[in-house]
């Protein structure tokens, strides 16, 4: 992927080293906690990883051998023989990435040589330098940010904390259950969860806040500092606290809400959301523009998040924009990140987030890193092109997992290298000046350390140290 010398020399001497923090992931905090160590490659490889599974599926396996009963081995053969069929999709890449930077093992995977590249990684699985603790620090991770609900009781983190593990795992606020007025049941469900962990009663809106708020407060005395948001799209309707008052009432007395409700109501929880974060100093994301749970059949069988997801085609800019505006204009605009699911919206959210840097720092609003089904050469390729046109790619915080896997972390390595060869070409060819100290420095600052000053973390910048804590 690095085709001039200039990229190699951009990869090699500059970004290869740099730590990763991985901002934003759906790593289990209890496995890390534990410093579990699974016990065969399907298990940290094909258990939850939904994009194996809709290559297998789309390569006519049968749904037995990816979420069904068959054994681990019979799956990881499946997949093995699925594997030569994904010439060009990210998967091929990320599958051999992996393979060589978690188990040195640089066979190309098969039919014919999966049974030894299984038996060699489940055994490797097995030795203490495998635990999920060793795995981040064999990445060279500096720091994580998990997704958490506002119910969590983060006691996965406090023990990681207790436990002194030297990488900090810290939770993110993602409220999106406490928003979702879709079912009155579910909603009530909810308010019940979170009564309990709070001990707060709830029987209006003010309390609802209220608990809410309480859990905000919470989580930042546990270290977080950043919220998350996934969402169809931004709700910027118009409501007043009246209305919020009744619709509350309503679905808390067990009576369906209709749209208009529904989408009034959401507006007011991501204004109150977004004040809080502001009044903290946190930095909120958004993800939008995912449609979920096509399938039905498959989602009364399996559940969510199981591949049956694509991308929509959302109407964000006004709603995007309103939001914004009303935020900047009470001066309570807090760092933002937007990440969007559809390409065709790529030049709408690179311009979109100029509207709203404000001089207070830079990069103040982020366009984030290319997402889920965009998370590939072609995807990435074209977020950084939209971003360097319309924005300065120089402020960029980079990329981020949003992972289930402990091994997907080779994905900041394969975007590192993406970056050094558009750099590289761009050299080459004679369009930028062959300035590679200064190149490599804007290479480093997207690799870390824009997201290690725009989150204000304060992270040790030791590569070779990190490499030799491992066991
Ligand atoms: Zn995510």
């Amino acid at each position: 992927m690095l085709k001039t010398e200039t990229a190699q020399r951009l990869y090699h001497e500059y970004a290869k080293d740099m730590p990763v923090i991985d901002y934003h992931c759906h790593l289990s905090p209890q496995q890390i906690a534990d410093d579990v160590q699974f016990e065969t490659l399907s298990e940290v490889w094909l258990y939850g990883d939904h994009y194996k599974w809709r290559a297998m599926r789309a390569n006519g396996v049968p749904e037995d051998y990816i979420t069904g009963n068959k054994s681990d081995w019979e799956k990881f053969q499946k997949w093995a023989e699925t594997v030569p069929y994904t010439l060009r999709n990210p998967l091929y890449h990320w599958t051999h990435l992996e393979l060589q930077r978690y188990f040195d093992i640089t066979t190309i995977l098969n039919g014919d040589t999966a049974k030894k590249i299984y038996d060699e990684c489940t055994a490797k699985l097995q030795t203490p330098e495998y635990s999920v603790r060793n795995l981040l620090r064999k990445m060279n991770v500096k720091l994580v940010c998990t997704t958490d609900d506002p119910i969590d009781s983060l006691e996965h983190h406090q023990k990681i904390k207790d436990d002194g593990f030297e990488i900090p795992i810290l939770p993110a606020f993602r409220p999106d259950n406490a928003m979702n007025v879709s079912s009155a049941e579910k909603f009530n469900s909810y308010v019940k969860k979170l009564e309990a962990v709070t001990g707060i009663a709830i029987s209006s809106f003010d309390d609802f806040l209220y608990a809410l708020q309480n859990r905000h407060d919470f989580f930042a005395s546990m270290g977080c500092n950043v919220s998350d948001h996934g969402l169809e799209e931004i709700y910027a309707d118009d409501f007043t606290g009246s209305e919020i008052d009744a619709i509350f009432n309503k679905v808390h007395g067990g009576k369906e809400l209709n749209d208009t409700e529904q989408r009034k109501f959401k507006s007011a929880m991501l204004c109150h959301f977004a004040e809080w974060d502001w009044e903290k100093g946190w930095v909120q994301q958004f993800h939008l523009g995912a449609l979920r749970n096509n399938n039905s059949r498959m989602m009364q069988t399996l559940g969510p998040d199981t591949g049956w997801d694509s991308i929509g085609d959302f109407s964000h800019s006004r709603s995007l924009a309103k939001f914004l505006d009303k935020l900047d204009s009470n001066n309570k605009l807090a760092k933002t990140i937007v990440y969007n699911l559809n390409p065709a919206d790529n030049e709408l959210m690179a311009t979109m987030i100029g509207n709203f840097n404000d001089g207070s720092s830079a990069g103040k609003i982020q366009w984030g890193s290319a997402w889920w089904f965009l998370d590939q050469k072609d995807g990435m390729t074209k977020q950084i092109n939209a971003l360097s046109n319309m924005g300065l790619l120089s402020r960029f915080i980079g990329m981020l997992t949003d992972s289930r896997s402990f091994l997907s972390f080779p994905r900041h390595e394969y975007f590192r290298r993406i970056l050094c060869d558009l750099f590289g070409d761009e050299i080459e060819n004679g369009e930028l000046p062959n300035d590679v100290a200064w190149v490599g420095k804007v290479i480093q600052d997207i690799c870390f350390n824009n997201a290690k000053n725009y989150f204000n973390w304060q992270l040790e910048q030791k590569p070779a140290a990190a490499k030799k804590q491992t066991v």
